[in-house]
């Protein structure tokens, strides 16, 4: 390990969802706003090699990075709170680090010696930390563990923390964010179960140097004092995380308490200059001073999900409304509307004009798409700014080519591959792909070039002619339709630069004030800071409507 590398490793105690990805990320926020160069990894404790085989319902958003690797939705907090972009090196599973193992094995890398779970799995998992380290060329990287210590599932990664430690103990910190609940008939903060937490991270070798109090309400010094005398670490090293109004306060509140001077101590790090976090603090302002509301509807199929199962799959594009909204000085109020309740009763539909601006993000399978071809007709007859991303895009264009284009029952492949008119089909590498059974990792994933046409919405937007956006579909616009749908009026302002794949469809800005789709995620590339010029116009047309 190179001791110039600085490492802290993130781990959660008494219970997980209480927002460890969102403090790891604020961690290396703090850390860059000192002028340091951070990057972050996270470790997912399953056997799934990638997060790209999970069921978003269940798991939160799969989110995408540019070399196309399916991931945790917090490799995208990471990416957005630091505003840098991430690659594979950065994400690791049990699965992932056991394959490689294996592969090696197999490869007479361990040159016949007995391969071992311990040392040889922690060794992969700190050649892989290290190797992010030095690809980033990172003064600082977080490792976040997933899960809660004492899991069985992830005292591997703690083994690899320890080993790290051990070996260069003023090069690597351990931050534990705990829960300190305040149970309604006591009304008061306990400590127990983070003290069970630490000690049971103290049994796996590993030593908390700071510990984040998640709790519903800031800490008391009291408190502090009690976790200081019962866990080993300094009262101040004892930092408020109490519940925010909004996930971008977090780095804010952990500044009040000098997180990342103390971290910085931790490590044996001189402040190099003073934090500048000027950007950050007039973003936050806005997020707290919106001027107007902008309703948006979100269309989708809602079967028996709560809103907190949506807004975890959803996770990037909502974020990337709001980034949108709060620059354009507004607050956007999401809607989640079942796609299944516009299918059969077409009268549903005149609620939609209630919005100022339909969004359909990606989806998969035959459940509610007839509902969302209806939406989509809709929006567009009654001019309401919509935006389709992957399959609403798709969708958009099965519409057009029913309702303009004439071309009657056309349809997506993915639905209906005996339709008389495939306008959405399957790539031809995909269909090798599922015959084989290949169903991992195997998408059109990750960034790709599209070039842009001139004067079109798009090309308005972003300003260039050639973006790189991320993907993740296996089905594309039908290129023997593309030239009779255009006819018809529907332009393929992006495409793939040998302009076989149709990367963006949009209708003139005169005919209609925001009728756009993309075949990409512009959702994966919007940062807080730096929002993404689609949904930027979008929600500008979407406030253009509102007034
Ligand atoms: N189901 C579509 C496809 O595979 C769209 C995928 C998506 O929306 N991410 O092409």
């Amino acid at each position: 390990m190179a001791t110039a590398h600085k490492y802290i490793f993130v781990v959660g105690g008494v219970m997980s969802g209480v927002g460890k990805g969102v403090a790891s990320s604020s961690i290396g926020m703090i850390l860059k706003s000192y002028g340091y160069k951070v990057t972050a990894l996270k470790i997912d404790p399953y056997i799934n090699v990638d997060a790209g085989t999970m069921n978003p319902t269940e798991h939160g958003e799969v989110f995408v990075l540019k070399d196309g690797l399916e991931t945790d939705q917090d490799m995208g907090n990471y990416e957005r709170f630091l505003d840098i972009s991430l690659t594979g090196t950065n994400y690791m599973t049990t699965g992932s680090v056991y394959l490689e193992v294996i592969k090696k094995e197999r490869a007479l890398h361990y040159r016949g010696r007995n391969v071992e779970v311990v040392p040889d799995i922690p060794l992969e998992v700190i050649d892989r930390i290290e190797r992010a380290a030095n690809f980033a060329d990172a003064d600082v990287t977080l490792i976040e563990v997933g899960g809660t210590v004492g899991e069985y599932q992830n005292i591997l990664f703690l083994e690899a923390a320890r080993m790290m430690k051990s070996k260069h103990p003023d090069s690597v910190a351990v931050v534990m964010v705990s829960y300190l609940p305040v149970p309604g008939s006591i009304g008061e903060m306990k400590t127990k179960p983070t003290q069970y937490a630490v000690r049971t991270l103290n049994s796996a070798g590993v030593f908390a140097d700071i510990i984040l109090a998640r709790a519903p309400v800031a800490i008391d010094d009291k408190r502090k004092e009690k976790i200081a005398r019962f866990c080993n670490v300094r009262p101040e090293h004892v930092i408020s995380a109490p519940d925010v109004e909004s996930i971008y306060d977090v780095p804010l509140n952990f500044e009040k308490e000098k997180l990342g001077k103390k971290l910085l101590t931790v490590l044996g790090m001189k402040t190099k200059k003073k934090s500048d976090m000027s950007k950050w603090k007039s973003f936050v302002k806005k997020v707290h001073s919106p001027k107007k509301e902008i309703k948006i509807a979100v269309i989708g199929k809602y079967f028996a999900t709560g809103s907190f199962v949506l807004a975890d799959s959803y996770l990037s594009v909502i974020e990337a409304l709001k980034y949108a909204s709060f620059h354009a000085g507004a607050k956007p109020i999401l809607t989640w509307l079942d796609a299944e309740d516009f299918e059969k009763d077409k009268k549903k539909l005149a609620q939609l004009s209630r919005y100022d601006g339909i969004l359909v993000p990606g989806g998969f399978g035959t459940r509610g798409v007839e509902g969302i071809i209806n939406v989509v007709e809709y929006a567009r007859k009654h001019k309401i700014p919509y935006f389709g991303i992957c399959y609403g895009m798709q969708l958009m264009v099965v519409e057009y080519a029913r309702n303009v284009v004439g071309l009657r029952g056309a349809h997506t492949a993915e639905v209906n591959p005996k339709s008389p008119h495939v306008v959405v089909d399957i790539m031809s590498e995909q269909k090798k792909k599922l015959a084989m059974g290949d169903y991992g990792g195997s998408m059109r994933l990750g960034e790709f070039p599209a070039y842009l046409k001139g004067g079109t919405i798009a090309r308005k937007a972003y300003k260039k002619e050639m973006v790189q956006e991320r993907h993740r579909h296996r089905y594309e616009v039908n290129p023997d339709y593309v030239a009779e749908i255009s006819k018809a009026g529907l332009i393929f302002s992006g495409v793939s630069p040998d302009e076989k794949l149709m990367e963006i469809a949009e209708l003139p800005e005169k005919q209609h004030p925001f009728f756009l789709g993309t075949q990409f995620h512009p959702e994966f590339t919007a940062h807080p800071l730096t929002s993404q010029p689609l949904f930027d116009a979008f929600i500008k047309a979407a406030t253009r409507k509102k007034n």
